[in-house]
């Protein structure tokens, strides 16, 4: 019988901190995976957070420090 390799998925959660966050919209463009949008408030936020790669170029642009990304692991299924 074959082994069967478990691999670990990484999972990231994208924080914004919405008192800091002055909508100027920079990491909504550098994101790769489009994760981040506006929000009504003229915030970003995480719209399609399960495509992060937590490649973190929106937290490096951002020249306010308002965006943690956050790396979880989970067993991929
Ligand atoms: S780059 Fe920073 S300040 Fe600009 S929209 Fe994104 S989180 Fe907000
Ligand atoms: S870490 Fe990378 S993929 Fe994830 S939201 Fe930021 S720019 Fe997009």
């Amino acid at each position: 019988m074959r082994g069967v390799v478990k691999i670990a998925a990484k999972k990231f959660n994208v924080l914004v901190n919405g008192v800091w966050c002055k909508g100027c919209s920079l990491c909504i463009g550098v994101c790769p995976k489009n994760v981040l949008g506006l929000s009504d408030r003229l915030k970003a936020e995480a719209v399609n957070q399960e495509n992060c790669i937590g490649c973190r170029q929106c937290e490096n642009i951002c020249p306010d420090l308002a965006i943690t990304v956050q790396e979880n692991e989970s067993e991929a299924k």
